[in-house]
């Protein structure tokens, strides 16, 4: 898959050579054209790199990056004048990555890039959380917690919270968890399922004495906020 660039930059002559340049090097891109809709676009977490311009309007580059700072680690390069060397010294401040003064070579540009994703290990999402009540999964870091303790679960007790966790207030029949968490081409019995529940009931809800896997008669389960 490829990495996902938010191009932030007022500039459409600028945005629109290198979106083209970035689209061939084999990235997704997508621009916005002032800050608070750039903000608003990298704090989506659909994106893997902010390519970000320092003089915008409705919110400068600065004030954007200090704001995404508050909630997003994803990289970030700035954008920034000739010459502008307290635009590059406070974006470094705020938490910038690396920054290129304008106007760039493309290839200075996609080489920064290559080694801001890398540094970063590529892709990364930064909805990273899944919570219900007192359970937390960190899709991360393959762990989870209630009530701040941390459970042990098996590779696929984990794989069945998480598909519940990610469809939460949603029914989920057996078929349809099993396929999610033993894979499409796994033959059993569904019933493996309310195994796998029984198992991380014991873990959580025996444990901690709460009601958090809920069973849908004849349909399957549900987690409830
Ligand atoms: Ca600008």
């Amino acid at each position: 898959m490829s990495n996902r660039i938010l191009l932030i930059e007022d500039e459409e002559k600028i945005a629109r050579f290198t979106e083209l340049e970035l689209v061939h090097e084999g990235y997704e891109v997508a621009k916005a054209f002032n800050g608070r809709d750039g903000l608003e676009a990298a704090l989506s977490g659909r994106y893997d790199l902010v390519l970000l311009d320092v003089m915008l309007p409705e919110l400068n580059g600065l004030e954007v990056l200090r704001r995404l700072r508050r909630e997003s680690d994803m990289p970030v390069i700035m954008l920034t004048a000739r010459d502008a060397v307290m635009d590059k010294v406070s974006g470094l401040d705020a938490g910038a990555d690396d920054y290129i003064t304008k106007p760039f070579a493309i290839e200075e540009l996609l080489a920064r890039v290559r080694v801001a994703l890398k540094k970063r290990g590529g892709r990364i999402f930064y909805t990273n959380k899944l919570t219900a009540g007192p359970v937390t999964v960190d899709t991360d870091r393959h762990e989870v917690t209630c009530c701040g303790q941390n459970i042990d679960l098996t590779h696929r007790e984990y794989e069945l919270l998480r598909v519940l966790l990610e469809n939460k207030n949603i029914v989920m029949d057996r078929e349809k968890l099993m396929n999610q968490v033993c894979g499409y081409d796994y033959i059993g019995e569904t019933n493996i399922i309310d195994v796998y529940v029984r198992y991380i009931r014991s873990k959580i809800d025996d444990r901690f004495g709460i009601h958090f896997i809920h069973t849908v008669r004849g349909v399957g389960y549900v987690i409830k906020e």
